[in-house]
Parts: structure tokens; sequence; C-alpha cells
């Protein structure tokens, strides 16, 4: 019989530790990773053929669940037409129209394969535009993969406890500096003193990276003003945020507008793509316009295109965001009615559609915060909770995600399980 152990192992034999991306290898909770088989709505299948409701949903991508039948059909109907030409297709100016419609802010936008791609993209803008060569970036934040940004990052950084990478040499990083999350203080002692040389300030509006963590709604103002005071420019990275906290991204949510937003994730419908924009102004900087470089053989390529905009359909027309958002409400009602009856060290962190359970005693603000909870009790929340079919992902610091396909039911089953994880570890939770 096929399983995950057994394909693991094979795995193994040909790929980098099996997988490739590194969180998918399991390692911080010490058990191998679950083969899919497919997916449908809420819920996975495994190569065993068990069934596990999934909050991982592809990191974030998938909003209105596994294989919704619109997606699909769009897909469909363009892999018949030819994957990639190299060539401009009328898609791409309709998904960037519906993306810039609830964005307002990215008034000229550039599509690229992966939230790596638009982030490393906005930083070169940013230092073209204005010939500048620092950047800010805050403890916890993760940016991608990408060289100057890879300093005190999150993900999969923080889990395998290699907080920068080797292979990036310091001179790389030595213009990135790096200051708490939630901290004005910081902030402004940093651009008091380096202001005149800093490009941008890159940030996760909400934190999803290291966990769920909120920011002040003061601090993040605080970002717009002390940016924009020194000719600094502000670049919110949406990767996971956009259209997962509010239907306009946290920039809508909080009702700030950043001058460099990146997308990824959900724009692609769970096909590789992702964007940054801006002013127009701004974006003309960019090449063929402008002489900061930037290019990519699959961008924008019909497949990704059509997918991103039945998301963005279902989204505009259909209150998949709204629906998603009312079934995460639920579960994080019901998972802190859970923890206040029963008075354990839990919190629940959330906003919109993304929520992540910490196993601390007291309310979690900074990475420092996340860092101090438990994660020995996380273990065995993640093992409880995939024994008992549901699937989240393995590791403390990241998002959990709520599609708009977990109705009720799912959601009871869900709370009934965290229930019983409550129940079954009273002593080493109870406050
Ligand atoms: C996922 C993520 C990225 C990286 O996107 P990839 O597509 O994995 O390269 C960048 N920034 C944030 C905030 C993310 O959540």
């Amino acid at each position: 019989m096929v399983t995950s152990n057994t394909l693991f192992a094979d795995a193994q034999s040909v790929l980098v530790g099996g997988v490739n991306s590194p969180v998918r290898a399991y390692k911080a909770v010490g058990r191998d990773p679950i083969f899919i088989e497919s997916g449908k709505g809420p819920y996975v299948t495994s190569v065993e053929g068990k069934r596990y409701c999934d909050y991982v949903l592809s990191y974030g991508p998938l909003l209105a669940g596994h294989a919704h039948d619109m997606v699909i059909a769009d897909i469909h109907n363009a892999i018949i037409k030819g994957t990639s030409f190299g060539a401009p297709t009328r898609h791409e100016t309709a998904l960037a129209k519906r993306i810039q419609s609830m964005m307002p802010a990215m008034q000229t936008i550039r599509f690229v394969n992966s939230g790596t791609e638009a982030t490393m993209s906005a930083i070169r803008l940013a230092r073209g535009a204005t010939n500048r060569s620092h950047l800010v970036k805050f403890e916890g934040g993760y940016h991608g993969h990408v060289d100057s940004l890879l300093v005190s990052a999150g993900s999969g950084g923080l889990t395998l406890g290699t907080p920068s990478s080797a292979g990036i040499p310091h001179e790389v990083t030595a213009f990135t500096h790096v200051i708490p999350f939630n901290d004005t203080a910081a902030l402004t002692t940093c651009f008091d003193q380096y202001g005149a040389q800093i490009a941008a300030l890159i940030m996760e509006p909400v934190c999803g990276n290291m966990g769920v963590v909120l920011p002040d709604p003061e601090f993040l103002h605080a970002c717009r003003r002390i940016t924009s005071d020194h000719g600094s420019l502000l670049i919110f990275d949406e990767v996971m945020t956009g259209f997962r906290v509010h239907k306009n991204g946290a920039q809508g949510h909080y009702g700030i507008a950043p001058d460099i937003t990146c997308l990824g994730k959900v724009i692609g419908g769970g096909l590789p793509c992702a964007a940054y924009g801006g002013s127009t102004a701004l974006m003309h900087h960019v090449s063929p316009l402008g002489p900061v470089y930037q290019a990519g053989t699959l961008s924008g390529n019909p497949l990704a295109m059509r997918a991103g905009l039945a998301m963005m359909s279902l989204i505009a027309d259909y209150g998949v965001y709204e629906t998603a958002e009312r079934q995460t409400h639920r579960l994080v009602a019901g998972i802190q009615h859970l923890c206040q009856a029963n008075n354990v060290a839990m919190q629940v962190n959330a906003l919109g559609t993304m929520f992540t359970v910490f196993f601390s005693a007291t309310p979690v603000r900074s990475l420092t915060d996340v860092n101090n909870s438990n994660t020995d009790l996380f273990k065995a929340y993640f093992n409880y909770m995939v024994d008992h079919g549901i699937l989240i992902p393995p590791s403390p610091y990241e998002a959990n995600f709520v599609s708009s396909e977990h109705n009720d039911a799912v959601i009871d089953d869900t709370l009934a399980v965290i229930q019983g994880f409550i129940r079954d570890h009273h002593n080493q939770l109870r406050l």
C-alpha cells in the first residue's frame, strides 16, 4: 500500500529533505509529512485515503477552498488555448484592473511569479527611485527568501532556528536595519539616525509569518508618517494579508495607503502569481519605461491570470471573502470561549480570515512574545489535531487560514476537537 512514510522516504532520495519548501518537512513537529492525494472544498485527502479538514489552504491562497468549481473551469478554459506565449494577453489587464479596483493605491501594476519576486522587485524599485541604499524591516517579518531581507525573518527561518541564512555575505545585509514590531520609539530612533539614507521600510502590516500578530493602529500610522517625513517609501508586503484580512487588504482595513504594495498567494487562485504596484509615477521607474530592470518568462501567464481572475470574481461578486471572514469569526469566538470557560493559557490572534493559537498566558504582540510561547504544547496541539482529522500548519510560527467552504458544521467539528485537546491537556494548560 502507498503510504506517506514510504513516499517521503522515496522523495528524500531525490529532493532536498524530500520537499520543495522547508516547512513541509514537518521538522518542528517531529513526524513525517502527510502526502496529499486531492483536495475539495475545506478538505484534503491523504494518499492513505484519510480526510482532513484543512486550515493550511496552501499557506493562504485558497480563500474559496480546494478545487473550487469556478476556478477549475476557468483554468480549464485557459489551458486548452495554450499555456504561455511570451506575449501579452488581455487577461493580464483584466486581473490588474480587478486588483486596482480593490486596492486603489496600486495605480500601476507588474505581475511576477512569487511573493519573493514581488518583494525583491519592490525594494529594487524603492532603491532605484530614491537613489538610497538602506532598508528597514521588523523582527519576525518574512518577505520571501530575498537575500537582503533574510535577516531575523519569520516563517521557515524561525521554525528551523536559523534567523538568517548561509550563503548571504554580510555586505548584502549591511544596509538592512531590523527593529522590533509595534515599537514606535525604535522606529523613530532608526529614522532619526539613518533617515536620509533609507530607501524604504518594508513590512507585513499585519504579521502572519511569526503567527498572526496585530499592529497597534497608532504604530501603523507612525510607519506611514515617519517614512513620509524622511522621503523614504513605505512598502506594504501584503502577499499574505491581501484579500485575507480585509476585502481591500490591510491597507483598506487600517485606511493607510503605502507607496508600494506586494501581493501574492490569493491573487493567483492557487497558481503561481504575485504582483507589485504603486503610483503610476513611481512604477514608471520600472523597465521598459524606466531604468529599474525586472522581467519574467512566465510572468502574467494566462493560466495564473485566469485562476486569479476567477478568485477575484469570487471575492468581488460572490461574497467569498465575507463568508470566509464570518466563518473565521465563528471559529475564533468559539476558541476564545473555550479558553475562558476552561481558564487556560491560550491566546488567539486573528484578523479577517487568518488566525493563530498561541500557548501563552499573556497577549502576543511581538516576536519576543511569540518566542516566549510554549512550543512543546504547540507540538502536542498539532499532533492532537492531525490525529483527529484536522490539518494545521506544522509550526507555531504560522498563520492558519479559513475558506468560504468551511461551513458551520466544519467549524463546529473543529471546535469539538479543540475542546477535546483542552480537556486532555488541562493540567499543562491551566492558568
Ligand atoms: C508567503 C510570503 C512571501 C513569499 O511568497 P512566496 O510566493 O512564497 O515567494 C512574502 N511575503 C509574505 C508576507 C508572505 O506571507
